[in-house]
């Protein structure tokens, strides 16, 4: 099977447009979103709809949780709590009932483990370092895992118990071979992309070659930092997606 990974479209509809249309013409047989497809961005409602019906595994994300107060936002930052604020009142019925209605936060399919954040804490941790990777890599059942959360394209490979963990940036192009080894592989972000390239992100993945390439988009940015703008939402969040930061 050919599937599409995507994660953390953070209500960017522009963006999410983009990969939607990249998708498409690729021609996979279906999308795998890891979660946080609201927050932060000024479409919640219009990116649910667009992928509600489109992505048999669909992951819940904090911030996916947030709007269902389901976690407490206390621990979020100010301008994430206020645009989870802002988020609850925008989304419809519709987005809020398929919302509620997700399993979780973490999935299998064909063999794949998917975590919206890391295999052992599949809500909050952030895996960013080799070290990190290394403890969850020891705890996770799956030989190959997707992770988002932490909006950074990149992968963690290890390829047998007794050598150390590699981290590796993964930037547009990057192609990689999962025959063996163990893997932790995170998209990167469609919708507010933190590793300094502010296209779109998404993965393709093959889960019969299991061969995986990372893939970037272009996007009308200014429109979607325009709308968070004239939303009355935190400037700066649509002022990072020019940076990608
Ligand atoms: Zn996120």
């Amino acid at each position: 099977m050919k599937a599409a990974v995507i994660s953390d479209i953070h209500a960017n509809l522009h963006a999410l447009d983009a990969v939607l249309g990249e998708i498409d013409a690729a021609g996979v047989d279906e999308i795998w979103c890891l979660g946080d497809v609201v927050g932060y961005g000024a479409f919640p409602d219009e990116c649910v709809m667009a992928l509600k019906d489109r992505c048999p595994v669909f992951l819940l994300g904090n911030h996916d949780l947030a709007a269902l107060r389901e976690i407490d936002i206390g621990t979020f930052s100010p301008s994430a709590s206020a645009s989870a604020r802002w988020t609850r009142d925008q989304l419809g019925d519709e987005a809020m009932a398929f919302l509620r209605g997700l399993d979780g936060t973490s999935a299998r399919r064909d063999e794949i483990g998917m975590y919206h954040a890391s295999p052992r804490d599949p809500i909050w941790e952030y895996v960013v370092d080799s070290d990190l990777a290394e403890d969850n890599l020891s705890v996770q059942e799956e030989r190959i895992a997707l992770i988002g959360h932490s909006h950074i394209a990149l992968y963690f490979t290890r390829i047998d118990e007794m050598s150390r963990v590699s981290s590796v940036l993964a930037p547009e192009g990057t192609e990689l071979n999962l025959a063996t080894g163990k893997w932790l592989i995170n998209p990167g972000s469609v919708g507010q992309p933190r590793d300094g390239d502010p296209r779109a992100a998404w993965a393709e993945l093959d889960t019969e070659s299991l061969k995986a390439r990372f893939h970037r988009v272009e996007y009308p940015i200014e429109q979607a930092a325009q709308a968070i703008h004239d939303a009355g939402l935190p400037p700066h969040l649509g002022d990072r997606l020019y940076k990608g930061h």
